[in-house]
This record gives C-alpha cells, structure tokens and sequence, in this order.
C-alpha cells in the first residue's frame, strides 16, 4: 500500500493474529491495488466491465455511499484526475485547465453500475480506491483479532490507526497526531477500542516549477487539489473504512465544511482539526482524553455542538 505499517498483538494467539493480518493486508493489497496490473480494481479500470469478488463489490458499494453522505467530497471515480496529475507517482505534472475540465466529465458515481458482483464503467472512468483500502484493511485486521481472542494490540497502516482493547498495563492506548510541520506530534488521544484515521496535504506532495505545492487529495468538484485551510483531519470512530473516506472527505471540504458536517453527524465520530493558522480543534467526546505536548505549538480548542 505504499507505505510503512506496523502490527501489534499480546496474548496467547498474537503470532497466529499477526500472521493472518498481514496475509489479509497482503491480499487486500494485490485485490484492491491500482498499481498492480493484474489486481481487480486495474482490471476493472482497464477493461470496464469486470466481474469483481464479493469483498470489492461490497467496498465499492460503500465508497458509493460515501459520496453521496459526503456530498461527492469523496469519490473514488477521482481516478482518471489522479492519474493526470500523478501526484504520488515518480512524474508529476500539472494539467492544463482543459484537460481537466476534460477529464471532470468522466467523474462522478453516475459512471459506476454495479450490478452484483458485476461491474461497469462508462469510458473513460476508473476507479481509485486509495481514500479508503486502508482504512478497510485496519477493520479486516480488527475482525482477526477479535476472532483470535486479542483482547490488547495496536495497528498503523500509513495514517490509519487501530487500537485494540487497552495497553497491557490496562491503560488506554495513547494515538500520537502527528505535526504537520515537524517531525514531532501534535496531540496525543488516549483511546481504547477504537480507529483513528489521519489525512492531510502534508506527506504526498509535489512542487512544481513554479513553487506551487500540490498535495494528493483532490477536489473533486474542480479538479485541482485542495487548497484546504486545514493541514490535517483525523477521524476518530469505530469504523476505520467510515474514517478513511470521512478524513480524505473533510480534508476537501475545509474547516468550516468539516465542523459542519460534524455537527450533522456527531453521533458517528470524533475528530480532531488542525489549521494552517495554527489552531487545534477537537469535538467534546475528546476534552478528557486529548493532551498538549510539552511546548505545544498549537492553540487547542473545543468545537461547539
Ligand atoms: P493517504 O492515502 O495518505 O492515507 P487519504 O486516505 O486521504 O490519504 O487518500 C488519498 C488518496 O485517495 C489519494 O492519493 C488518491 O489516490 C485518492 N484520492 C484523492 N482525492 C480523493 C477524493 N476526493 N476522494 C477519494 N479519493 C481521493
Ligand atoms: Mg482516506
């Protein structure tokens, strides 16, 4: 998944949890992967029309229902626009304005007919599941635990974090936000039982010629990656796919969008904002689990319901 991970499990049955993990991460990678030729999701994008298995029916289904409660700020049909700017790849570019006014046609859940397991893509659409396998892979990892009787354990795939049950010493796990602007956090939230997803502009990123910087997260209503006055969104819920989609998803719409849209959904998650003037907001569920480092460089803030 092009990127770091790291799995933690105690008890009696943790090697056997591991191992399964990783051969679930493994699978779901080879499955769900964009970059990989033979996986479902480029076979669907190249032929557009592809019987998938039914786990990617499924996650496709729920990235389409994500757009529509996102109001299109997630969409995995974002696809044919990553791929013209190429953000994450060894040669980014910036499109000119046409070709992205070209592509924007082929954008949007309209293009995307499922049909059981069946699916079909207009031309010139594809699909990019990357706003959201990891934070599938961390509730499939999670499902392995429980199965396994892992009653304490930790996971990290690139940003998308699990904690399971509390630490050994029966503490609650302590989930480190990172700083945007440095190597060190920003916050940390003690949590048990629970998956914490973080995106932001901040670790995939170009800068063109010109000096512009472009992040990976793109808007999908114009095409061009967000200019957000956030730096990063972490969602904190029991859902890890739900916090995958809903962090890419409120890094789109902006400090305003996202407190909005939070208060609209208060009951499905917790988040923690952090804004490119310097502020950091966390929903009320957090005031007794959020610290401030030592030195904290951030003025911490509750959100109003
Ligand atoms: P990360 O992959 O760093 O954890 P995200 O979960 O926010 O970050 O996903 C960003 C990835 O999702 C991009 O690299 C791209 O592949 C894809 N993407 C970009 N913009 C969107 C969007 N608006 N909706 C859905 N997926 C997107
Ligand atoms: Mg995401």
């Amino acid at each position: 998944m092009d990127t770091y991970m790291s799995l933690t499990a105690y008890g009696k049955n943790a090697q056997t949890a591991l191992t399964d993990a990783s051969r679930k991460i493994n699978e779901l990678e080879r499955m769900l992967s964009t970059t990989i030729p033979d996986s479902e999701v480029a076979k669907l994008n190249e032929t557009l029309h592809f019987r998938v298995s039914d786990e990617t029916a499924a996650l496709l289904r729920t990235s389409l229902q994500y757009t529509q409660s996102t109001d299109g700020a997630f969409d995995m049909t974002i696809a044919p626009i990553v791929n013209a700017w190429g953000i994450t790849t060894d040669a980014p570019r910036v499109p000119d304005e046409n070709e992205i006014a070209f592509l924007l046609n082929y954008v949007g859940s309209t293009h995307v007919h499922l049909d059981g397991n069946t699916v079909t893509l207009d031309a010139g659409s594809a699909v990019d599941l990357g706003g959201i396998a990891k934070g599938y892979a961390s509730d499939c990892v999670a499902k392995i635990f429980a199965s396994s009787g892992i009653a304490s354990g930790c996971i990290s795939l690139g940003g998308n974090v699990y904690v399971c049950g509390n630490k050994p010493d029966g503490k609650a796990w302590s989930v480190a936000i990172q700083d945007p602007q440095s190597n060190n956090y920003a916050a940390t939230v003690a949590l048990s039982d629970a998956f914490a997803v973080t995106s932001g502009g901040y670790q995939r990123y170009f800068t063109a010629e010109n000096g512009t910087v472009y992040q990976h997260i793109i808007d999908p209503k114009t095409g061009y990656p967000v200019q957000s006055d956030l730096m990063s969104v972490t969602i904190i819920a029991d859902n890890g796919t739900m916090a995958d989609a809903y962090s890419t998803a409120l890094y789109v719409m902006g400090e305003k969008g996202a407190v909005d849209f939070w208060r609209a959904n208060a009951d499905s998650f917790d988040m923690v904002l952090i804004t490119a003037d310097g502020r950091l907001l966390y929903t009320p569920n957090l005031q007794n689990k959020i610290s401030e480092p030592e030195g904290a460089s951030y003025d911490f803030q509750v959100i109003d319901r």
